[in-house]
């Protein structure tokens, strides 16, 4: 219990154990549905940063020595555990985030698939061999763990965010600290536990909560070797900038302004499914939300009127009442979220539908915003300019194709798209011409499968290595190239000319 506020304290996970802060620092964990502080969580200090690292760094060289075999069978044994205990991990994530329960699991089934994936690790680190490339001479090359690896996590998923990475990073022998967010702390600590369960040796995962202190700790630590940071982009570039400055591999995701281009040829109705589905699951707190739907004319009057029949039937309340929005992530967050409404109707735009003080199934002090659509919205306004991140969805109407494919272009992020179409050519088209990195056709939340990778373009992605598939495994390991040769007693003498096999 911490003295100040009489609540559960959330511990660290540092060899295999929990651990209490020492810090004496602690930030506040809500339940956005009820409005009031439920836990506290620790901030790291340097000795703490320090205890983690040196946790991690002890436990490495046995980890990667381990057979790939042994390595394989605990992730195995952490998949089996984790689907049929996946309920208890979801009321984690609704009483901290806030999400409804459906879509709690939707986001643990979706980081189950990486673990899957990382199941597949003797297949995916196998290298290559060449025979005879000079007379008795082979060459091959092998990829090998990097050693310590740092985990850095947003908010708004608690459970996929991590597990996009530290099943790969951990089946091909390195070691992880997870620094999770300090709005929902206590899903990390699970997965630690049952990572202990599945067999996982101490020191292999740590989980070190914390702020910036304990993120600039693990960026400048000369034992961490790569930082794999997922948040806002102006964090994300200055953990890409710092973490690099510092020898480290980084891939750092940022933020996103996802727009959907709908071409008159479209299915109105599947587009008003996915706009209210992509604009307003997990009340917009996802990187991949649709969070302006741009209407080539004539069709946005009658998209308009579809999408606020759909929306005015959604239920609003708490994530364990089976209604189809939760609450925003904090109070902070919803005022900044609502004040973009107000900023859209200063600059112009119409307000559609509005969901500030929008009545609920829930404790009246919950976080509460409804479902807002702001038709008209002016390019120019900042609630079209800036990530928003909460459930308002926008219309920006345009003349023909070009005009929204330029209009995309010309965005400062680029995580994803999508355009509705049933014109094969056209689509075609916008996947060769739009200039973002993952791409939905006539789907509106294009999140690739685990054996594909994840990440965006421009602001959304600092680094060139994307999360999970190929490019996971690359950015968790690094090569080597072996040229051997074995001699033959016949071979010999002395020639200092440059080796070459021709
Ligand atoms: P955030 O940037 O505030 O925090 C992310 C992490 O950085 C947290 O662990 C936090 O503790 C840490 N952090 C915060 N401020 C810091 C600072 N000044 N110095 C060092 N570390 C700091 O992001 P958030 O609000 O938790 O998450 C929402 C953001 O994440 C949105 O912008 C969203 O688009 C983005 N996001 C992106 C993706 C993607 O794949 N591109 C996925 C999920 C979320």
């Amino acid at each position: 219990m911490s003295a100040m506020s009489e609540v559960p304290v959330v511990p660290h996970w540092i060899d295999g154990a929990e651990r209490a802060g020492v810090s004496g620092r602690t930030a506040p964990v809500f339940d956005p549905a009820l409005g009031s502080v439920t836990k506290d969580v620790p901030l790291a200090d340097a000795a703490e940063i320090e205890a983690a690292v040196a946790s991690a760094k002890a436990a490495f060289p046995a980890w990667r020595d381990l057979s790939i075999a042994k390595r394989q069978s605990i992730i195995f044994t952490f998949r089996e555990l984790l689907n049929a205990r996946k309920g208890e991990l979801a009321e984690i994530l609704t009483s901290e985030h806030g999400k409804v329960l459906s879509d709690a699991l939707g986001e643990i089934t979706r980081g189950l698939e990486v673990v899957e994936f990382a199941c597949g690790i003797p297949h995916l680190l196998k290298g290559e061999y060449s025979e005879n490339v000079a007379t008795g001479v082979d060459v091959y090359s092998t990829r090998q763990a990097l050693g310590v690896v740092g985990v850095i996590s947003p908010f708004n998923f608690p459970a996929m965010v991590p597990m996009w990475f530290f099943p790969i990073a951990i089946a091909a022998g390195n070691t992880v600290i997870l620094k999770p967010s300090e709005k929902d702390p206590s899903a990390a600590i699970w997965l630690a536990r049952l990572l202990k369960e599945s067999g996982l040796p101490d020191g292999v995962f740590t989980v070190l909560h914390g702020d910036k202190v304990a993120v600039d700790g693990l960026l400048t630590h000369p034992d961490v070797k790569a930082i794999s940071f997922v948040g806002s982009t102006p964090i994300a570039r200055y953990v890409y900038e710092t973490g690099t400055r510092h020898g480290k591999r980084v891939q750092a995701l940022g933020g996103a302004k996802n727009h959907m281009l709908v071409l008159p040829d479209a299915d109105l109705d599947l587009v008003a499914d996915s706009a209210v589905n992509a604009g307003f699951g997990s009340a917009g707190e996802r990187c991949m939300a649709i969070s302006v739907v741009v209407a080539v004319e004539p069709v946005a009057d009658d998209l308009v009127g579809k999408i606020v029949s759909r929306m005015t039937a959604l239920t609003v309340g708490d994530g364990r009442r089976s209604c189809d929005m939760g609450p925003l992530i904090t109070e902070v967050h919803r005022d900044k979220v609502a004040s973009y409404i107000q900023i859209a109707a200063d600059d112009g735009a119409t307000v559609v539908v509005d969901g500030r003080g929008i009545e609920v199934d829930g404790d009246k002090n919950g976080f509460w915003l409804g479902p807002t659509l702001i038709d008209h919205l002016p390019v120019t306004s900042k609630a079209y300019t800036e990530e928003i991140f909460g459930p308002v969805l926008g219309i920006v109407r345009v003349g023909s194709y070009e005009e929204g494919v330029a209009l995309i272009n010309a965005g400062a992020f680029g995580n994803g798209t999508a355009i509705f179409t049933n014109d094969g050519g056209a689509a075609r088209r916008f996947q060769n011409e739009i200039e973002v990195g993952m791409i939905g056709i006539n789907v509106p939340i294009p999140v690739p499968v685990a054996y594909f990778s994840f990440g965006g373009w421009k602001n959304s992605l600092f680094g060139d290595t994307k999360a999970h598939g190929a490019e996971g495994v690359h950015f968790f390991t690094r090569g080597k190239a072996i040229t051997s040769r074995w001699l033959d007693p016949s071979h010999g003498g002395i020639n200092l000319g440059f080796p070459q096999n021709r």
